[in-house]
């Protein structure tokens, strides 16, 4: 890898999502996410101090996934700076109206994510990007990764030259809203079409993934330091959760169709006794009414 002076910044003044801003070594200045419409006075705020205020100062916008949350903004700020927005092909059907939106799932979360959810709902998002990528190395040195199942195109974005990993919301690294504490954690349930997808694509990306320095999730704080490490301990931890998860319910499946087996066994023996036991008696009392039939057509 080159060495290179880029930089990160987060727009901390928006607080419901992560609106990240890389300046990679060539100068050139991307916003990966945008957040939520309502917090956007603040986020301008955030991007006036790191030096974005005319058009031409963004190269372009990359969304992790369509949520509200994270493209929320995208349209104003390519109206405002001029830059293209790019997201995965999927999520860009999606929000261009091309393909039907699914909404999301209800009754799995708390409260508070209901009310999320009836939010994305009601607000989602009708942009149309200027461009959208599949998985693999693209433009500007960014690469998608497949996190499908968060949303239909939902990706983890990697940026090569500065090893930097954009996770949106498959891979959180702390509680939503909190920036404060950092904790990995996989998609949420609540906000996810098909959580299990998602939670795999990331379980595979953890086992084989490129070097990664820098994490900036879609919530959570940001993480630069032995990212490599928590990446490790992380995948650890889900495989571990996983492994044991998925080995006692193989014991009790196969226990409980062994036990069926077994009663469904010991009913067909004490039938079978039954029938044995009973067979004789029968037999006897078939005989004692021949008897007694022969007994009384012999006395007429
Ligand atoms: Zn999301």
């Amino acid at each position: 890898m080159k060495s290179c002076s880029s930089s990160i910044a987060l727009a901390s003044s928006a607080i419901v999502a992560n609106v990240w801003l890389l300046r990679d070594c060539d100068g050139q200045r991307f916003l990966i996410d945008t957040g939520v419409r309502t917090e956007r006075m603040a986020l301008d705020a955030s991007l006036r101090r790191a030096g974005i205020r005319n058009r031409g100062d963004l190269n372009a916008i990359f969304l992790t996934h369509r949520h509200c949350d994270h493209a929320g903004n995208a349209a104003w700020l390519r109206e405002r700076f001029g830059c293209p927005i790019y997201c995965h092909a999927e999520d860009a059907q999606i929000l261009s109206g091309q393909a039907a939106r699914e909404p999301l799932r209800r009754g799995i979360g708390s409260v508070y994510d209901e009310l999320c959810c009836g939010i994305e709902d009601l607000t989602a998002v009708r942009l149309d990007v200027d461009d959208a990528f599949a998985l693999g190395a693209w433009k500007h040195g960014f690469e998608g990764f497949a996190a499908f199942g968060h949303t239909e195109g939902s990706v983890l974005l990697y940026h090569r030259a500065t090893a930097t990993l954009f996770t949106g919301d498959a891979l959180l690294s702390g509680v939503p809203p909190l920036r404060t504490h950092e904790r990995f954690s996989l998609a949420i349930p609540a906000y996810s079409l098909d959580v299990d997808q998602c939670h795999d694509h990331v379980r595979s990306f953890l086992r084989d993934h490129p070097k990664v320095q820098q994490l900036c999730a879609g919530h959570g704080p940001f993480v630069g330091d032995d990212v490599e490490q928590k990446l490790a301990a992380f995948a650890r931890s889900i495989e571990r959760v996983q492994k044991p998860t998925r080995a006692i319910a193989g014991i009790w499946g196969a226990a409980t169709w062994h036990s069926g087996i077994n009663a469904v066994q010991a009913r067909l023996e004490r039938a079978t006794e039954t029938v044995a036991e009973t067979a004789p008696q029968v037999r006897a009392a078939i005989e004692r009414s021949r008897a007694l039939a022969n007994g009384l057509s012999s006395r007429r």
